[in-house]
């Protein structure tokens, strides 16, 4: 595709954060065992709560204070006037279509009610159909933000057209290669930043991915493929921020006794956009998104976990 030349007008005009990828309705039902086939059994608990790695991380970009755009497609139901209810009660302007023909995202999640071990079955349901041309129809929002973030849980082409509408446009773009799923090799000269924890770095580049030097590692294969700047996460061990300007470690911060680390790429993930809109360096991005993930974990649950910005700044000074 031919690179439109992007003035400087354009970019002071940007504003904020456009997220492209899927809302899923999680479900989990507690019980002492899954059910066999053919057998119903009695459960303990039930939690419906929202989820879907891009509706949380514009939930950690909006609550970190970003004006935030969400792009996805959903159905006619129940679940999707529950996503619609999330985005206005976060100040999320939603670019979600609703199709007649396919179900709202919905995720089963077996809980076992003493272990904790769980068992998931997703469905994207309408999500699983966002192609191209969908993300076209809403170009106007990733030309107007500043930063544009997706994943894979949406189909692999349409986060690349995406990334290509942002790149053309001037706008940062931040992959999150998540969950590990092929995309086309183009992709990662589109990525000013690559975002992958250490499975999903050790799934892209063929290597073992556990500590900061093998992230360093990854971290030059990323560079090797394109992309402008490497963001490895590594769980407690923190992250690394790697481009060929150098590597830098961000430790974790401590923001109390961890509860549920689900999402904390999410934290992460929305908090670096977060920052980067405001014109944040991409070291301070990162420390930032590192702040709003350390508390995320101190909560339960995805996006009801996720920080406001009085409580991140109050952790980072
Ligand atoms: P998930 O898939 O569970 O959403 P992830 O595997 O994508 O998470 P991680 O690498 O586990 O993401 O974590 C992302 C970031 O969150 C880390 O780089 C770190 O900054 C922060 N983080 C993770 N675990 C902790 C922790 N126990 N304490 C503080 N911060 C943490």
């Amino acid at each position: 595709m031919t690179a439109i030349p992007v003035s400087s007008q354009q970019q002071q005009q940007q504003r904020g954060v456009a997220v492209l990828g899927i809302f899923v309705a999680d479900l989990a039902f507690r019980a002492a065992q899954l059910p066999g086939v053919g057998q119903t059994i009695a459960g303990s608990g039930f939690a419906m709560g929202p989820g879907g790695k891009g509706s949380n991380q514009a939930v950690a970009a909006a609550r970190a204070g970003a004006g935030v755009t969400f792009i996805s497609k959903l159905g006619q139901d129940a679940f999707a006037a529950n996503a619609l209810a999330l985005w206005a009660e976060e100040g999320i302007t939603p670019r979600t279509p609703q199709v007649a023909d396919q179900p709202t995202g919905a995720a089963f999640i077996y809980v076992h009610e003493v272990t904790g071990a769980n068992a998931i079955i997703v469905v994207p349901g309408a999500a699983a159909l966002i192609d191209a041309a969908d993300v076209d129809a809403a170009a106007d929002a990733i030309r107007g933000a500043r930063v544009f973030v997706t994943q894979l849980e949406q189909p692999a082409g349409a986060a690349q057209r995406g990334l290509e509408l942002a790149r053309a446009a001037g706008t940062v773009t931040v992959f999150n290669p998540a969950p590990a799923l092929p995309f086309d090799d183009a992709v990662y000269a589109l990525c000013d930043y690559i975002t992958p924890n250490e499975h999903e770095a050790a799934a892209l580049s063929g290597m073992t991915v556990e500590t900061i030097d093998d992230a360093r590692r990854a971290g030059d294969f990323f560079l090797a493929k394109g992309v402008g700047c490497a963001l490895i996460t590594l769980g407690d061990k923190g992250a690394l921020l790697h481009s060929a300007s150098g590597s830098v470690h961000i430790p974790v911060f401590n923001a109390g006794a961890v509860k549920e680390t689900t999402g904390a790429g999410d934290a992460f993930n929305g908090g670096f956009a977060a920052a980067l809109a405001e014109g944040a360096s991409p070291l301070e991005a990162a420390r930032f998104g590192s702040a709003v993930a350390a508390i995320s974990v101190t909560r339960a649950g995805t996006a009801p976990s996720m920080p406001t910005r009085a409580e991140v700044d109050a952790l980072m000074h």
